[in-house]
C-alpha cells in the first residue's frame, strides 16, 4: 500500500468527527485545526506522532500555516474558513488544498454563489442584491420584482438557517423585525420558492475528474433547519435521475476534488431549482454511513487522496436520518432521544460529543435502515414520538 499522505482538516465539529472514522480504518493520518482541545473531531482520533492537533481558529493565518507545514493536503469541514490564506498556501506550494480555495471563497458568499450558478444556466429561485445596511425602502423595492413572501438572507456566515428571515409583508414592523433579526450583515433577497419537496444530492469528484453521485434524498426542514432526511427520494423515479444530473452539472462548474452537498427545491411542475452547494460533507449525506456502500466521509478522503472512489449505491431499500437537536442547555432530552432509539431495530445512534447543548444546536443524529418504506415509516414514528418537540 502506498504511504499515506497526512490530511489537515480546517474545523473540528461533527463533520470532522465523522471524517476521523474512515481515516482510522484506512490508516490516514489526520490533523484537526479548531479552537479547543476536545472538539467533537479531536475526541475521536489522536494526532499522528510527533504532532498534536493544533489549537486555534480555522480563520487564523498563523494556525493555517502551521497546519499546512505538517500536512500534505488540507481540506475543510466548514466553508467559513480563511480562503485567502488557503489560496496563498496553495500558491506558495506549501500544501495542496482540496477543494480549491476559489470554490470555498465562492460558496462562502451565497449571493455570489447564486449569481455564478445562474450565469452558467443552473436554475435557481429569483434573487436580488441589497445595498449594505438596507433601508425599509430598499427592501420594499426588491419585493416589486420578487413579490411576497421573500426570504431575506445573509450573504455570508450562514448555516442552519441562522442567516435567514422570511418576510411575509412590506409592513414597516415586519421589515424592521427581519432586519433586526439578521443584524449588521451583508444581505440579499430571494423570491419565495413554493416547493413541494426539498431534495439533496451528494456528489463526489476526484482529481482525475471522475464524478459519482448518490441517490437523491428528501430533506425535511422546519424553521430553515434540517430535521429529517429520507433516502432514496420517494415517488417518481425520474426526479431522482434529474436531481443527480443537475447536481453533477452544478458541481461541474466548481474547481477541486472532494464531496459536495447540493440542495434543491422540487417544484409543483416537476422542475428543480438549486438552493445552495456545500463544498464538504453535508447533513443530507449522513445516512450514507450505514445506508450506502461507501459513506460520504470515506469518499471525500478517497477523492482528495486519489484513492479509488467507492460505490455510492444504497445498501438498503429505505433509510432515514433524524437530527437530534438541542432543546435547551440540558443534555437530558438529547440523551433521552438517543437512548430511546437504541430499542428500535435498524437504528444507529451518533452523538457528537459537544460539551454544551443549546436550542436548535445539532447534537447528534440517528440513522434508520429498513427493508421497505412501510417498515421505515413505522420505525420513524417510534423515534419521532420520543422527540421533546414532537407536537410542534
Ligand atoms: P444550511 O444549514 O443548509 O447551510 P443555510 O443557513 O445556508 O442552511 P439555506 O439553505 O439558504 O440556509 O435555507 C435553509 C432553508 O430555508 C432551506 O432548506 C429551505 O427550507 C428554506 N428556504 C431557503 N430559501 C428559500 C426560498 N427562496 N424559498 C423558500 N424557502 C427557502
Ligand atoms: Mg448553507
Ligand atoms: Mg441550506
Amino acid at each position: 500500500m502506498a504511504p499515506r499522505k497526512t490530511v489537515g482538516i480546517l474545523g473540528g465539529g461533527q463533520l470532522g468527527r465523522m471524517l476521523t472514522h474512515p481515516a482510522a480504518l484506512l490508516g490516514i493520518p489526520l490533523l484537526i485545526l479548531d479552537s479547543g482541545e476536545y472538539t467533537p473531531a479531536k475526541q475521536t482520533l489522536l494526532a499522528p506522532q510527533p504532532h498534536s492537533h493544533p489549537d486555534g481558529p480555522f480563520t487564523s493565518e498563523q494556525h493555517i500555516r502551521e497546519l499546512a507545514s505538517k500536512c500534505d493536503i488540507l481540506t475543510v469541514e466548514i466553508e467559513h474558513v480563511n480562503a485567502d490564506v488557503l489560496e496563498s498556501v496553495e500558491r506558495e506550494g506549501l500544501c495542496e488544498v482540496q477543494p480549491s480555495p476559489r470554490t470555498i471563497r465562492l460558496i462562502q458568499d451565497k449571493y455570489e454563489q447564486k449569481k455564478y450558478l445562474a450565469e452558467r444556466g443552473i436554475p435557481v429561485a429569483p434573487f436580488e442584491g441589497l445595498p449594505s445596511n438596507p433601508t425599509e425602502e430598499d427592501v420594499v423595492a426588491v419585493t416589486k420584482n420578487l413579490g411576497l413572501p421573500i426570504m431575506l438572507k445573509a450573504k455570508t456566515l450562514a448555516y442552519d438557517g441562522r442567516g435567514n428571515s422570511p418576510l411575509q409583508s412590506t409592513h414597516s414592523k415586519d421589515i424592521q423585525a427581519s432586519l433586526t433579526h439578521l443584524g449588521d450583515r451583508p444581505l440579499y433577497a430571494e423570491g419565495w420558492a413554493p416547493f413541494v419537496k426539498e431534495v439533496a444530492v451528494m456528489v463526489v469528484r476526484n482529481k482525475e475528474g471522475e464524478v459519482r453521485s448518490y441517490d437523491a434524498v428528501e430533506t425535511i426542514h422546519r424553521e430553515s433547519i434540517l430535521r429529517v432526511c429520507l433516502a432514496p427520494l420517494r415517488g417518481e423515479k425520474g426526479v431522482n435521475h434529474r436531481a443527480r444530473e443537475l447536481a453533477e452539472k452544478a458541481v461541474g462548474h466548481l474547481e477541486g476534488a472532494g464531496i459536495f452537498g447540493v440542495e434543491m427545491f422540487l417544484m409543483e411542475d416537476g422542475s428543480l431549482l438549486l438552493n445552495e452547494i456545500a463544498p464538504r460533507p453535508h447533513n443530507s449525506g449522513h445516512h450514507t454511513i450505514e445506508a450506502a456502500l461507501t459513506s460520504q466521509f470515506e469518499n471525500h478522503l478517497r477523492a482528495i487522496l486519489s484513492l479509488p472512489l467507492g460505490a455510492t449505491a444504497l445498501r438498503v431499500p429505505s433509510a432515514a436520518m433524524i437530527n437530534i437537536l438541542g432543546s435547551s442547555s440540558s443534555m437530558d432530552p438529547v440523551h433521552a432521544m438517543a437512548d430511546s432509539a437504541l430499542s428500535v431495530p435498524g437504528a444507529a445512534v451518533h452523538l457528537y460529543g459537544k460539551a454544551e447543548s443549546r436550542k436548535a444546536r445539532k447534537m447528534g443524529h440517528i440513522t434508520l435502515t429498513a427493508e421497505s418504506d412501510a417498515e421505515l415509516n413505522e420505525r420513524l414514528r417510534t423515534i419521532l414520538f420520543a422527540q421533546p418537540d414532537a407536537d410542534a
